[in-house]
């Protein structure tokens, strides 16, 4: 399913380009102007006390810029920035190695921390809360514990699945923030900033195009502009209009909405086989073949921002709006009150 065009998942060939692209100060991020002006007084606050930034926790769906956040926030306070991911700690020992090499200041980025193992995270409590690490010495009766000093560092977590971190590890976080998907002049604006990076000719209205069928997200956004500008160099003389935009995105199959063949599929699936819904999430994996964990991380995140799709304690919903996207008539009962689009949130992570 990662080879899809609009997927969000990070992809290992993207990583030196996303890196070219990626804001390097609280200025170049585009949006999110809440959690901005927020960080921006926490950056601050900490420069002015010259202490190490609190623990900070960035969640939403994928490619929205928490990575992209932590590197603004490390160059901000002019520091290094350790990057580590919670799969990737398998060891107690692998913690303890990352954890002494940091100096004063510095920042430890965990992406998927909710996917610490436990042992992991009971060595990151004490090194959060009381900047100490505890290792035992020896084995049996001649064990003995000591604890290790630490600099004052800061973890910045990121994760997508919220609901799947602990409560202790999710307290130790002094400052929590939610990333939104983008609206369209924040994603007209990324997309016009990387194409004047990656000198690519662009028009208004050809970024406008691409900014409308990115789902809200600036990876994606980032990742049609590549393809689009693969076709206008290949097709059409090199410069990104909207004409050009159209019929590259058409080629790619990512409709209006930005929506792909498994977006359709699954809404599809809801309508045509489980007559609109509700259906369990397994049910729906099952019939298409896919795992779940990632329909939920990375189809419907979006389907439900649009209000194609709705999460009810009996199961997935597809919503009139949904029916008319895919020019299905709506059979559903018709005094049902108009979906809204649904906001991402940790309560979408219903059964
Ligand atoms: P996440 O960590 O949430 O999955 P990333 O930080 O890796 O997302 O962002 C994906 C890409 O989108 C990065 O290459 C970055 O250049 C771009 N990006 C994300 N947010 C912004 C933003 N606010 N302004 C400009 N570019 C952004």
């Amino acid at each position: 399913m990662d080879d899809r065009t609009i997927s969000t998942q990070k992809r290992p060939e993207e990583v030196a380009v996303d890196a070219a692209l990626r804001p390097k100060n609280l200025a170049d991020m585009i949006g999110q102007d809440q959690l901005r002006d927020n960080l921006g007084i926490l950056i601050e606050a900490a420069r002015l006390r010259n202490e190490a930034l609190d623990h900070i926790l960035l969640y939403g769906p994928p490619g929205l810029g928490k990575t992209s956040m932590a590197h603004v926030l490390a160059n901000e306070m002019g520091v290094n920035m350790k990057i580590t991911a919670g799969p990737a700690i398998e060891r107690a020992g692998d913690l303890a190695a990352i954890l002494t090499n940091l100096r004063k200041g510095d920042i430890l980025f965990i992406d998927e921390v909710h996917r610490l193992g436990k042992v992991v995270e009971e060595i990151l409590y004490p090194a959060m809360e009381d900047f100490a690490l505890d290792i035992v010495i020896g084995k049996g009766p001649s064990a003995r514990s000591i604890r290790l000093k630490l600099p004052r560092f800061t973890v910045i977590g990121a994760t997508t699945r919220l609901a799947l971190l602990t409560a202790p590890l999710r307290s130790r976080f002094g400052a929590v923030y939610r990333f939104d998907f983008y609206g369209q002049p924040a994603l007209e604006e990324i997309v016009r900033r990387a194409a004047g990076l990656l000198k690519v000719e662009i028009t208004d209205d050809g970024a406008a195009e691409i900014a409308r069928r990115a789902r809200g997200t600036p990876r994606v956004s980032l990742r049609l502009l590549r393809r689009v500008r693969d076709y206008a160099q290949v097709r059409a003389g090199g410069t990104i209009t909207r004409a050009v935009a159209e019929e590259a995105l058409a080629l790619l199959e990512v409709d209006q909405q930005g929506l792909d063949d498994l977006d359709r599929k699954l809404l599809r699936a809801i309508i045509e086989k489980f007559d609109g819904g509700p259906v369990g999430l397994e049910t729906i994996a099952a019939s298409l073949s896919e795992d779940s964990g990632t329909i939920m991380e990375v189809v419907e995140p979006y389907l439900l921002q649009l209000g194609y799709l709705d999460r009810t304690p009996r199961g997935r919903v597809a919503t009139r709006l949904a029916y008319q996207h895919l020019g299905v008539v709506w059979t559903g009962d018709v005094t049902s009150p108009t979906q809204q689009p649904g906001l991402w949130d940790e309560s979408s992570e219903l059964p």
